[in-house]
Order: structure tokens, then C-alpha cells, then sequence
């Protein structure tokens, strides 16, 4: 087969000119977004202040409100992303880490699947991530 390159785990939710919509509508809209400590990006200073773009709050709330059905912390495992760690994190070239419009979690000791499906009813777009043992949740609008 001439195309079989396997897509990376995050290009399913997203094409290119989503990201880039996205990617400019939030530029106008930069005072709405959040920079909370535990979606900051996990560089550790390498190589930026961990806040490269602010926090969507629409995924700030979705989390919470996650929480709140779960009755406990969800562990942010990933949250924004600088372009060089999304690199090292073998994201695709317009996850939406860069964005802050995703984000990836775990609640142990519960499945991929379990928390999955909870990131769902709250609204979250999600990949389950069974390699890394973690829930990409992501939020389009
Ligand atoms: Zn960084
Ligand atoms: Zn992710």
C-alpha cells in the first residue's frame, strides 16, 4: 500500500484547518483563557515559561466538572504543550496541546475506558490512549 503510515494518535480528532481556526479565534479571545498550575506545560523551563498559550476554560470547566462526578482529582498528565515538548511528546504538528484546548488525564484505579467514558458524558472529545494509560480530552469550540 502506498499510504500506510499510521496516524498519530491525535490527528483523528483534528485536521489542519481546525487547528488553525481555532488557533486564531483564540489569539482574540486570549484574556478568556486560564493558566492553571497543574496544565502547565512539562517542559520544566526548558524551553518556555509553561505557559506558551493560555488554558481553554470551556476544558478547565469540563475537568472539573469531571472531578466533581468522580468525586476525586484527576491527575493532569499533559496539559499545554510549547511546540518543542509537543515534539518530544510525538504529538502530531497541530495537537491541540499548542492550543491549550486538550488535555491528557488518568484517575487511578480507574481504566481507560471507565474515565473515558465519564470525559464523555461531561462533553469532552476524548482518545483513549492505552499505550500511555491516559484520556486525551479535548474541546473543538
Ligand atoms: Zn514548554
Ligand atoms: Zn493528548
Amino acid at each position: 500500500m502506498k499510504d500506510n503510515k499510521m496516524p498519530r494518535v491525535h490527528q483523528k480528532l483534528n485536521s489542519d484547518a481546525l487547528f488553525f481556526q481555532l488557533k486564531d479565534q483564540d489569539q482574540k479571545q486570549q484574556e478568556k483563557a486560564v493558566k492553571r498550575e497543574d496544565f502547565r506545560c512539562d517542559c520544566q523551563g526548558r524551553y518556555c515559561d509553561g505557559f506558551p498559550a493560555g488554558i481553554n476554560p470551556t476544558l478547565v470547566d469540563k475537568i472539573d466538572e469531571l472531578e466533581k462526578i468522580l468525586k476525586k482529582k484527576v491527575q493532569i498528565i499533559s496539559g499545554v504543550r510549547c511546540e518543542k515538548r509537543n515534539a518530544e511528546a510525538d504529538g502530531s504538528n497541530h495537537s491541540f496541546h499548542l492550543l491549550g484546548r486538550a488535555a491528557d488525564i488518568r484517575c487511578e484505579p480507574m481504566s481507560v475506558d471507565e474515565l473515558a467514558a465519564v470525559a464523555e458524558a461531561v462533553g469532552l472529545l476524548v482518545i483513549r490512549d492505552y499505550r500511555d494509560d491516559v484520556v486525551h480530552c479535548q474541546w473543538n469550540d
